[in-house]
């Protein structure tokens, strides 16, 4: 099957198209994307109103460039994929539509993807991984463990109770006086820094299960910041890199604690040990990668990471489900509609509805 994947939930204006033969690797055959971090740079964070315009202004363009790479026409595409949430609603607005418009004047069929549900199936994209395995889903608006069992069948385990880590590395960023997105420019300060000068709070380790909490972090983040300029009038480079690498440390030993955790209680319920794998923006971090690839290691359980150009927001991870979904002969028609929110688990509590 060919499958055109379209996303733009976010702040990336992505497309995409895959090809996979049951039985071989998938291949992405083109993957193109339109980020917008200059756009919004001068705002410290994403502008709603301003990414659905440039999403709508630059998806067509998106789309036509990815068929050209692929090589590929209308007639060779099986479906068209496309971001249906959870995200910002006028992006994933811009999507949509345009996917609505593409079905329609080519006959082919139209599939809507939950964005979580494209980076928790990623390892199948990348490594065949196969159902069950236990998942860490960690990225810029959502930080959850989850078993795995189908490509539209997921249990959470647990997850963070308010911020998501990419959030906080994008906060401790701007507090660092670092550009955005904060994940990279934290993670490169990081390597020059001293992640023992301060001792950042890991709140939740004493708790059982898996449950997390970033927010503490970033206060934490700030009143040591907050110190250093009061102490000194500013920051230099090297409290900037020992901010960054205590931060980093902080957040490293909490996914590693509680990955270990949920591994138990996978295995609580489950007979064999699962492969691990980690995907969302976040997991493009070397520090944790590293750290959750020890962790696997010690407990005898496969671990598998997508390269880096697939951890962050692209359209192949969209492809790629929708892909997963059309085999199963679940299509979409017109009516479906973009949504805000959209948890994968969809026996989560109401509480946990935005899917942190
Ligand atoms: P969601 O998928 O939850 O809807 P999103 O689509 O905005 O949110 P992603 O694109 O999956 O998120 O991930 C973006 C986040 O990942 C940003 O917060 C960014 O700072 C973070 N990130 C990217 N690279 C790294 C890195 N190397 N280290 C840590 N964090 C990173
Ligand atoms: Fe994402």
């Amino acid at each position: 099957l060919t499958v055109l994947g379209l996303e733009s939930s976010c702040d990336d204006t992505a497309a995409a198209v895959v090809r996979h033969t049951l039985g071989e690797m998938p291949e992405v055959l083109a993957s193109t994307v339109y980020g917008q971090t200059d756009l919004h740079a001068a705002f410290g964070g994403v502008v709603p109103e301003i990414a659905a315009r440039a999403h709508a202004e630059k998806i067509d363009v998106c789309v036509r460039q990815a068929m050209d790479q692929a090589n590929v026409g209308f007639d060779q595409i099986d479906a068209i994929a496309v971001t249906a949430g959870p995200g910002l609603i006028g992006g994933v607005l811009s999507g949509v539509m345009c996917a609505k418009g593409l079905s329609a004047a080519t006959g082919k069929p139209l599939v809507g993807v939950n964005h979580l549900a494209g980076h928790a199936l990623t390892p199948r994209l990348t490594d065949q991984t196969a159902f069950p395995y236990l998942m860490l889903l960690v990225s810029g608006g959502h930080c959850q463990f989850l078993i795995a069992h189908g490509p539209e069948q997921f249990t959470r385990l647990g997850g963070t109770i308010d911020d998501a880590p990419g959030e906080a590395f994008d906060k401790t960023a701007r507090l660092l006086g670092l550009p955005q997105p904060g994940g990279p420019s934290v993670e490169h300060a990081a390597k020059s820094g001293d992640p023992k000068r301060w001792r950042m709070p890991r709140p939740l380790l004493d708790r059982a299960g898996c449950d997390m909490s970033f927010s503490g972090l970033k206060t934490a983040i700030l009143r040591a910041r907050d110190e250093v300029v009061a102490a000194k009038g500013g920051l230099t480079e090297q409290d900037r890199c020992d901010l960054a690498a205590s931060f980093q440390a902080a957040v490293t030993d909490v996914l590693a604690e509680k990955t270990r955790r949920a591994l138990e209680l996978y295995l609580a319920e489950n007979p064999t040990t699962p492969t691990i794998a980690v995907a969302g923006g976040v997991a493009a971090n070397q520090t944790i990668r590293t750290r959750l690839e020890q962790v696997c290691a010690e407990h005898g359980t496969a671990f598998t990471a997508p390269p880096l150009a697939l951890c962050t927001d692209n359209a192949a991870m969209i492809a790629y489900a929708g892909m997963e979904r059309f085999r199963l002969g679940h299509t979409d028609d017109m009516t479906l509609v973009a949504r805000p929110r959209w948890p994968l688990d969809k026996t989560a509590p109401a509480l946990l509805g935005s899917g942190k």
